[in-house]
């Protein structure tokens, strides 16, 4: 008979059923299917990993957000922040819904302009404009976002150059209570550098000023430093119209709704902790509307909204590599997935989930991807249940960034696949081959 191999003993506290501070734990929530589709079925189909992205939960978040607003503003106008999703399925859908593109750099204004956005309804932002970049967006007549003085300068002289106006507005950091305060984006308004270049940009004659703009930061739970923003550019608003008898076309708020995600360190899931959209467009709208300026005159509201309209609708499905324990006797499992294709984990404590009933014994766990770096963890710790090797999981909530920051790092990145409306699936990115990195080398022959 074959000797036993010799396992070292581990204490852990049995959790099961006992109750914490919020009550009795809830039993494990299990993710079988997405949008009524298994995720077997799709993990058969695509592969492991696999991107899953619900149209039908864009659609509704939009419709949600969009409602939320549109019944406490009389003008209200979304535009799909870029950077956060910008796969051609994904931006198409927020474009059919009526959103406009938010773009901050050149390649993402050129992507915006290939699925058919009008340059009109096209908002340029960003500290990155090449002068080629100005020229694209003069001749499209998009809306741009000047950062600093230096772009300020560069696009006078870039409009003089190619003889065309420029439609402009300007980016404006403030401080809203928000700590540490975004200053490094756009004109400061406590300083009076906003207020310095309305002026400038009202002497230049090629420029065209229709706006204002804020991104005050991302993940913002606090709706009162949303109406501390739209009340400071209200103020400029009305400051303009005093001085130049010029009616702005609109205020922009930029992004930074908070995700249902839960941030590290967060003593409860955000799902319970993050302002609804109605609450943060009663603070905006309030502010804009009890503000000076009269309601015949009232601006367009722009949105910019990205995480908050995207994070729910991604799943990353992925299989059990290994079960190990650490020195320290700690549970530790390896699965396919790791943080080249997860950069939120880096701020979140994502949602990982079983995809079939398992034992109802819980045990405090780490859970690695399957880099070679000492770095690659998706959770640092997670009350987690016994799994197999070769079993399934769905990590939910990964919509935004995650397939924009995704880098290419041992391993190709995995298929995205769409569920529609019809609940049809569709590969909307293909998973990557050798090739799709050797192309873009050149190997000198010797
Ligand atoms: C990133 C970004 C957004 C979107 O921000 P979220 O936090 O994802 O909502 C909007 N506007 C600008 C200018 C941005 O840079």
């Amino acid at each position: 008979m074959e000797k036993i191999k010799y396992e070292k003993p581990v204490i852990t506290k049995i959790t099961a059923g006992i109750p914490n501070k919020f009550g009795l734990p809830a039993k494990q929530k299990i993710v079988s299917q997405i949008d009524g589709i298994a995720v077997d079925k799709l993990m058969d189909e695509y592969g492991s990993p696999v991107f899953v992205i619900s149209e039908k939960t864009i659609r509704e978040t939009y419709r949600e957000a969009r409602r939320a607003f549109e019944t406490r503003y009389p003008k209200v106008q979304f535009a799909w922040s870029y950077k956060t999703n910008y796969l051609d399925a994904v931006c198409s859908i927020f474009h059919d819904e009526g959103s406009w593109a938010e773009v901050v750099s050149g390649f993402e204004f050129e992507k915006a302009l290939s699925l058919g956005v009008k340059g009109t309804q096209i908002l340029f932002n960003g500290p990155e404009k090449s002068e080629a970049d100005l020229t694209l967006a003069i001749n499209h007549n998009a809306c741009i976002h000047i950062d600093h003085f230096d772009e300020l300068y560069l696009l006078i002289e870039t409009t003089r150059k190619i003889g065309k106006k420029a439609r402009v507005a300007i980016r404006i950091n403030m401080d809203t209570g928000i700590y540490p305060m975004w200053d490094r984006f756009g004109f400061n308004y406590e300083n009076g550098e906003a207020w310095n270049a309305i002026n400038r940009i009202m002497l230049a004659e090629n420029l065209d000023l229709i706006g204002l703009h804020t991104h005050i930061g991302t993940y913002i739970m606090s709706t009162s430093a949303y109406a501390v923003a739209a009340s400071k550019l209200s103020n400029l608003y009305m400051a303009t119209h005093r001085k130049f008898n010029h009616w702005l076309k609109y205020i922009d708020l930029g992004g930074g709704f908070a995700s249902k995600n839960t941030l590290k360190g967060a003593y409860m899931p955000g799902s319970e902790t993050c302002p609804s959209f109605d609450e943060y467009a009663e603070a905006i709208s309030n502010a804009i509307i009890s503000s000076e300026i009269p309601h015949e005159n009232l601006p367009v509201l722009f949105l910019e909204t990205g995480r908050a309209l995207i994070d729910d609708a991604g799943y990353l499905l992925t299989t059990v590599l290994a079960n190990k324990r650490s020195v320290a006797g700690r549970r530790t499992m390896v699965i396919d997935a790791g943080v080249n294709l997860l950069f939120t984990s880096f701020w979140y404590n994502l949602g990982v989930y079983p995809t079939k009933e398992v034992a109802e014994y819980l045990e405090d766990t780490t859970i690695y991807g399957p880099l070679c770096m000492n770095i690659d963890v998706v959770r640092d710790a997670i009350n987690f249940p016994h799994v197999k090797t070769g079993d399934r999981l769905v990590i939910e909530r990964v919509g935004a960034y995650n397939m924009t920051q995704w880098m290419q790092f041992i391993t190709f990145r995995p298929n995205v696949v769409l569920i529609d409306m019809e609940k049809k699936t569709h590969i909307i990115r293909k998973k990557e081959e050798l090739g799709s990195i050797q192309n873009f080398e050149v190997n000198p022959k010797r």
